[in-house]
């Protein structure tokens, strides 16, 4: 097997899994519970905490770890409308977020929130004289997320932040993507939230975070008891917030090394395919993006007809993000940078990592080749084109 969708989630690295072995079978006790034996579990999470605090340079007290990324996401936006509504309902986000984003906002929406989608150019990159200009009286929040899942295009940050803080706006970034991948500074990007999420990082499944910078007064996501200094209740998932822990550490440790390696892979299949396809076209940046992301759009083909074909040949790739697929509705973030309907679903997602070789990448691109070349030879589509320009 050839797994190329890092985007959609990554494989649990081993010294992560050992991390959290013992917390399983060993130091079980009830973080809150208040014998000697619950000391290690209260531990474990503490010292989590701190590791990933440290990576972001920023209080252990302001990291609050959650079910997921997408219920970091959740809570960013719905309590902040619910702390905000006083001051005013509208906010501004992007046409290309994750849908644990847009469909929060649409449920805000429906509960009276305002909220402007800033378009993207055809990189994906949103313009700072937009977001200026859609700045009202009553913008309460800013939600742009860091780098897309998709198209891997990374959004100028520090300038984003410098402009909500200039007017006073709370800024809340979806990092699920960046977080572990490429360096974040929180301080100079004026960022009073982010969500991130241990599985994109090869952590496990279902342990995200959401920084909140102290002093931002958002509400409580999740009532019961006081964990998470009670505002998110629930006994905490030990074994997976030290695994997220060692996950990070892990990240940063190898952040270099992995990037150079990721980069490498990258840029030869992008240049392979886009040599070795004709009517292939890159999505996304070719310069500010994701170091594991490659999305290209090939006409006349079907994303989905793609991947089942090379999935049969073991290689594992997506067409969009994972939440979309299996649903017919082309992407909203290659519609967004502007691709037709048909070319949008013509597209390809391979997000590579560390340990995938030049060799795979290689056998890759051979096979999309080959894969493409057949699929137009029964395209109708294609035989028109090919009849109109060979006249
Ligand atoms: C994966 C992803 C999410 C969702 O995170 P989960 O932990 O899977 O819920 C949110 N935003 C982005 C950009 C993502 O890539």
């Amino acid at each position: 097997m050839i797994y190329l969708d890092n985007a959609a989630t990554t494989k649990t690295a081993k010294e992560v899994v050992d991390a959290m072995i013992p917390y399983f079978t060993e130091f079980y006790g009830n973080p809150s519970s208040v014998y000697s034996f619950a000391t290690k579990s209260r531990q474990g999470i503490t010292d989590a905490r701190e590791v990933i605090a440290k990576h972001l340079s920023v209080a252990s007290s302001d990291i609050y770890f959650t079910g997921s990324g997408t219920e970091a996401n959740n809570w960013a936006i719905k309590a902040t409308c619910d702390a905000m509504v006083q001051k005013g309902k509208h906010i501004i986000s992007t046409k290309i977020e994750h849908h644990a984003i847009l469909h929060t906002l649409e449920y805000m929406e429906k509960k009276g929130f305002e909220v402007t989608y800033l378009n993207v150019d055809e990189y994906g990159l949103i313009s700072l004289e937009e977001l200026k200009s859609a700045i009202k009286e009553d913008t309460i929040l800013i939600s742009i997320m860091f780098a897309n899942n998709e198209i891997g295009t990374i959004q100028p940050i520090k300038e984003i932040g410098e402009i909500a803080k200039q007017h006073g706006i709370l800024f809340h970034t979806d990092a699920v993507q960046a977080f572990g991948q490429i360096p974040i500074d929180v301080n100079e990007c004026h960022i009073d939230m982010l969500s991130a999420s241990a599985h994109k990082l090869n952590g496990p499944k279902g342990i995200g975070f959401l920084y909140i910078k102290k002093g931002v007064k958002i509400r409580s996501f999740i009532h019961g008891g006081s964990q998470e200094r009670a505002r998110r209740a629930g006994t905490e998932n030990v074994p997976s917030i030290v695994g997220f822990s060692v996950a990070c550490e892990r990240a940063f440790r190898l952040m270099e090394e992995k990037t150079k390696k990721e980069l490498e892979l990258r840029d030869y299949l992008i240049k392979r395919i886009l040599e070795e396809v004709p009517y292939a076209k890159l999505n996304g940046h070719p310069i500010k993006r994701l170091p594991n992301n490659v999305n290209i759009s090939f006409e006349f083909v079907e994303g989905e007809s793609v991947l089942i074909m090379l999935d049969m040949k073991g290689i594992c790739a997506s067409s969009g993000s994972a939440c979309t697929s299996g649903s017919l509705d082309p992407s909203h973030v290659l519609l967004a940078i502007g691709l037709p309907h048909e070319k949008a679903h013509g597209s390809l997602r391979l997000s590579v990592c560390e340990e995938n070789t030049m060799e795979e990448m290689e056998e890759v691109v051979q096979s999309v080749k080959a894969i493409i070349q057949r699929l137009r030879e029964m395209s109708p589509l294609y035989e028109d084109f090919i009849k109109k320009n060979s006249k």
